[in-house]
């Protein structure tokens, strides 16, 4: 098979990463492969069987061009700084121009050890491969920025965890997987060499209209710090709990990356927490925007040399941008929960409205998802108790309602314009974390029709056709997930 790859990182100083190269799977399996993506990144895939498109996938069959590296990389682990991370199981295999015009980085997930897998053993299991698969695609079918699956294989190959699970490889696509921990491995070093290396190539690739500025690093960061922001709004508008928000998780393209124990809230609790790791909450779904700001120094602080000659000046710089990624971050969350509630125009009361219903649903143990669509429904002339049938508790609810309806009455839209509209921003189908599971725990036994379903199900997150409404139910009590693992 032929690639056009055109590896721009691996003609980088040659400290950014190490060559790599993939074990060889005994017996790969195509689990799925994502033929819409592959053709967005002009990938011919006609007339390869699926055999070979697992022996590609896996690692054991590189197409031509193909250059293997394992990207340097340290970071903030739950706050703590570790110099060296790097891609311990993950495997750089090239770089494409897509049909856009977009470069974008294919790498290989737990294909084998690398220089950085320090005591690891570079592989992935099955269930964390099925998990960013699945998440991954939907958040891209909600529309929000993120890394992609391109494909998903067995190795036949088992790996030890607690237990002994089937191996997989996922095929990652991304804009670059360059993150906030890249800057600080070189930084922590004193390279500042490498640091303005890497920030020019950051620069050059996804913000190429800072180029010719003096002053392009410190409008690179803000850049990142806006991208951000506004990520991380997108993921609060839809529940979404990253779970390992380190700074090696925190790309600065600004897509989401590292799907490890992230889920979707399903009652709304700000405080919630599902990753087994977060033992302390420093992850919990309201902490994600102060999480965000905290990195996004710390990207500050890795190129402070670059920003000002003048240590202070640089330092005083930094912290500007810091109060704009609050209020990009403000602005970005206040748009796309006006839209969530069908505000159009703006109006002081507005934040009080939208803290208001969140505090009704927290209290009354109201279904995120399904009240938001429940609402959209009763702005569309549906009776109350469609949206009464969500909430354990629901006494203050009608005065909420009125309020609701009289702000509603400032814009002209009708009840039909209404709904469509909040029903375009407000989805129907979320990868609930139940789904998720019990189509990894077939999938462990052989059985992967519930992962294709629930793909399927996830493509129009928007929409509500009848043969989905399994994937619309919450959670039964005996089948609420409480723990994530990665
Ligand atoms: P993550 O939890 O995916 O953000 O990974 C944190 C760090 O641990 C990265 O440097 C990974 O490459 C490394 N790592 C995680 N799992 C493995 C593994 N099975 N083998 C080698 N390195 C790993
Ligand atoms: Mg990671
Ligand atoms: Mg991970």
């Amino acid at each position: 098979m032929q690639i056009a790859f055109d590896n721009s990182y691996a003609r980088m100083p040659d400290r950014l990463y190490r060559q790599a190269r993939p074990a060889m799977a005994p017996e790969p399996k195509l689990i799925r492969v994502n033929r819409q993506l592959a053709d967005q990144l002009g990938l011919d895939l006609t007339g390869l069987s699926d055999d070979e498109l697992a022996a590609m996938f896996a690692g054991n069959r590189l197409p031509e061009g193909a250059a293997p590296i394992a990207m340097a990389y340290a970071g903030h682990q739950f706050g703590h700084f570790n110099p060296q991370l790097g891609d311990g199981r993950a495997i750089l295999v090239g770089e494409v121009v897509d049909r856009a015009g977009n470069r974008r980085d294919i790498q290989l997930k737990g294909a084998g050890e690398t220089a950085f897998s320090r005591n690891g053993d570079g592989k992935a299991a099955l269930g964390p491969v099925l998990r960013e698969y699945i998440v991954s695609e939907a958040m891209a079918a909600l529309g929000i920025p993120t890394t992609r699956a391109l494909a998903a294989v067995l190795t036949g190959e088992p790996v030890v965890r607690e237990t002994m699970l089937p191996g997989a490889v996922f095929t990652r696509v991304a804009a670059s997987h360059i993150r906030i921990g890249t800057f600080q491995y070189f930084a922590a070093r004193g390279d500042n060499d490498a640091v303005k290396a890497l920030a020019d190539h950051a620069i050059a690739r996804h913000y190429p209209e800072l180029s010719g500025r003096d002053d392009r690093y410190l409008q690179f960061v803000r850049q990142v710090a806006t991208r951000q922001a506004q990520l991380i709004a997108r993921w609060m508008s839809v529940g979404f709990i990253h779970g390992v928000m380190n700074t090696d998780n925190m790309t600065i393209s600004g897509e989401t990356i590292d799907f490890g124990p992230c889920a979707f809230l399903d009652a709304y609790d700000p405080k919630k927490v599902f990753s087994s790791i977060d033992q302390r909450g420093r992850y919990a779904y309201s902490n994600q925007p102060a999480i965000g700001q905290w990195n996004l120094a710390r990207l500050g602080e890795a190129l402070l040399p670059l920003i000002h000659a003048d240590q202070d000046k640089a330092v005083e710089a930094a912290n500007a941008l810091l109060v704009d990624y609050g209020e990009s971050f403000q602005e970005a969350w206040m748009a796309a929960f006006r839209a969530k509630l069908g505000l159009t125009g703006e109006d002081e009361g507005d934040l009080d409205l939208v803290t208001d219903f969140l505090a009704l649903m927290h209290g009354g143990e109201a279904d995120f998802t399904r009240s938001f669509r429940a609402l959209a429904k009763l702005a569309g002339g549906a009776d109350d108790a469609v949206l009464r049938q969500e909430f354990r508790q629901a006494d203050e609810l009608p005065h909420w309602l009125g309020r609701w309806r009289v702000r509603l009455a400032d814009n002209p839209r009708t009840p039909g314009e209404r709904q469509a509209a909040m029903e375009a921003v407000n989805p129907a189908v979320i990868p609930r974390n139940h789904r998720i599971e019990e189509a990894i725990s077939a999938a462990t036994y052989g059985d992967f029709s519930f992962f294709d379903r629930l793909n399927e199900a996830l493509e129009k997150p928007y929409e509500e056709p009848a043969e989905h409404e399994a994937y619309r139910r919450p959670p039964r009590p005996e089948e609420m997930v409480t723990r994530t693992f990665c």
